[in-house]
């Protein structure tokens, strides 16, 4: 995926460089332990950075404090770290409007994401009002802010996500002990079948009406990937979609029709090629179906209709090839 927060990366980077700047050289806000100057100065770069190695390293770093340090000294570094990378003062909802705030919700507002990473389930829009932030994601650490403070407010840690995925399913898992697909560094692996117990898809296009209700669509998780099985569990991405198994049977169901039109269309505009109907038009599909698949990632289920489509123009291909 690309950088999601490109067009925020200039003025957030200013906002913690600024926030980094006053910690390690003015003391503000003033340390609990004199190492946690040492320790953000150390990992500054890998707190600005867009890295997951860089990230990755800093949790590392920090780990090994963990080794010479009493709980009571760890403790102070890591509330140190809180009120440096401060996300609750980041994430508040201001009480009046304030022009060119710097805040979670002019952050959301730039996000390149329609739909929640984790999912594509939920939509993940941010809506102003009065001059206010009324409306955003939530904002996934990828690698939780109670263990990684320093992480609070790096963009690469930062996944604007639905409610569902950040809290109730997600909650305080460790993505760094436990491995998960990373939405801005890890391809898409995950795909949706149609799938029928007896028939291959051809057959299945051939008696479509007559099978229908006993197809179902099926999520299925690439075999020799540990972090797509992790992250297809961890999200019940399987018993999520499940509910969505007829959406995807009528999406079919809808291109099935669209085609059939088209053909007997194409078939009598040969006699009376009409004014206004362009047969060749690819928008025309696109306008009757409701969905443009280069641009799948604007809708929620984006994912699956996308793999549906294709699997669909496959099928009815081979199908036309047959016939
Ligand atoms: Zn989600």
């Amino acid at each position: 995926m690309p950088d999601n927060w490109r067009a925020a990366r200039p003025r957030h980077t200013q906002y913690l460089q600024e926030r980094i700047t006053a910690f390690v050289n003015n003391d503000r806000p003033k340390a609990k332990n004199w190492y946690s100057r040492t320790f953000v100065a150390d990992v500054e770069k890998a707190i600005l950075s867009d890295s997951r190695a860089q990230m990755e390293w800093s949790i590392h770093e920090l780990l090994d404090c963990r080794q010479f340090m009493t709980d009571e000294v760890y403790a102070d570094l890591l509330s140190d770290l809180k009120r440096v990378f401060n996300y609750d003062t980041f994430s508040a909802k201001p009480r009046k409007p304030m022009p060119d705030h710097w805040d979670a919700y002019a952050l959301c507002a730039s996000s390149q994401l329609a739909t929640c990473p984790y999912c594509n389930y939920n939509y993940a829009h941010t809506l102003f009002r009065d001059g206010q932030g009324a409306m955003r994601p939530t904002l996934d650490h990828f690698y939780p802010k109670a263990l990684y403070p320093h992480l609070g407010l790096t963009l690469a840690n930062l996944i604007p996500s639905c409610y569902a995925c950040n809290s109730s399913l997600k909650g305080e898992a460790d993505f760094f002990l436990h491995k998960h697909l990373h939405p801005y560094f890890d391809q898409e692996s995950v795909n949706f079948e149609c799938y029928h117990p007896e028939h291959d898809f051809v057959s299945v296009l051939m008696a479509f009406d007559a099978i229908q209700g006993s197809l179902c669509v099926e999520l299925q998780p690439r075999a020799d990937c540990d972090l797509t099985r992790n992250s297809v569990s961890l999200f019940a991405l399987r018993q999520r979609y499940a509910r969505f198994s007829k959406e995807g049977i009528n999406f079919i169901a809808a291109q099935f029709a669209i085609e059939a039109l088209l053909s007997n269309l194409n078939t009598a505009s040969r006699w009376d090629p009409g004014e206004y109907l362009d047969l060749e038009q690819v928008t025309l599909r696109t306008r009757l179906l409701r969905f443009e698949r280069s641009e799948y990632r604007e809708y929620p289920l984006g994912k699956m209709y996308a793999d549906l489509f294709d699997q669909f123009h496959r099928g009815w291909e081979d199908l036309n090839e047959t016939a």
